[in-house]
């Protein structure tokens, strides 16, 4: 039983990272950002409310965000372990999670900052797609869409671009990452709880890496 917060800017590969983990480690991934666009897209009047906030770029205010964690972790009372993807994203958060989890007899075990360059950042996000039926990540250099057109994980034909993914959006991303987030792996240094993995190397190498850290706990 373990939970992982996994920390770093838009495109450092928090959300590839951590679908290696569920697949790998039987581990539940709680992705705040998928649970606001999947509200988005259904258009409940939450996704409603946070819809011109997340396309701007901004953050979502901490009372909704925290309230989807604590929603997912009440129901997940049998995982056997949570990886935070862009989740907590300020220091309010990080502190209602650690309230969240010691009432539910949960403990922190790690938080793996991914660290990347921002030019590397850019470059990443403007060339990133998922898969619209199971979510796999691609990248129009690094991995693209197989020649024939279909998802090499579930065989899906149809696939998505952010809509917050284009420069202006990112900008403020990157902004709110760097005043409110980056806060975060202070705090986390600070409790003991950090550990530093490169997110500049091949999807396979900083896997490995995390795997090494999560072995070693
Ligand atoms: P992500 O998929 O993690 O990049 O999140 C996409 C967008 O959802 C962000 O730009 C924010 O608008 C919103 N969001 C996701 N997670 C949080 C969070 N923990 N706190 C505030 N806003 C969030």
């Amino acid at each position: 039983m373990m939970n992982v917060i996994l920390l770093g800017p838009p495109g450092a590969g928090k959300g590839t990272q951590a679908r290696i983990l569920v697949d790998g480690r039987g581990m539940v991934q709680l992705s705040t950002g998928d649970m606001l666009r999947a509200a988005k897209d259904s258009g409940t009047p939450l996704g409603q409310k946070v819809a011109g906030v997340m396309a701007r770029g901004e953050l979502v205010t901490d009372e909704i965000v925290i309230g989807l964690i604590e929603e997912h972790l009440r129901e997940q009372t049998d995982a056997p372990g949570f990886i935070f993807d862009g989740f907590p994203r300020t220091l309010a958060q990080a502190d209602a999670l650690g309230l969240l989890l010691s009432r539910l007899g949960r403990r922190l075990d790690a938080v793996i900052v991914m660290e990347v360059d921002d030019t590397a950042l850019v470059e990443r996000i403007t060339a990133r797609s998922t898969c619209g039926s199971c979510g796999e990540v691609y990248n129009d250099q690094t991995k693209p869409i197989p020649a024939d057109g279909k998802c090499s994980n579930c065989g899906g034909t149809e696939f998505k671009r952010r809509a917050d993914d284009n420069e202006e959006s990112l900008r403020t991303r990157l902004l709110a990452y760097y005043k409110e987030t980056s806060p975060l792996i202070g705090y986390y240094h600070a409790k003991g709880d950090l550990f530093r993995v490169d997110g500049l190397g091949e999807i396979d190498e900083v896997s490995a890496a995390i795997g090494k850290v999560l072995d070693n706990l």
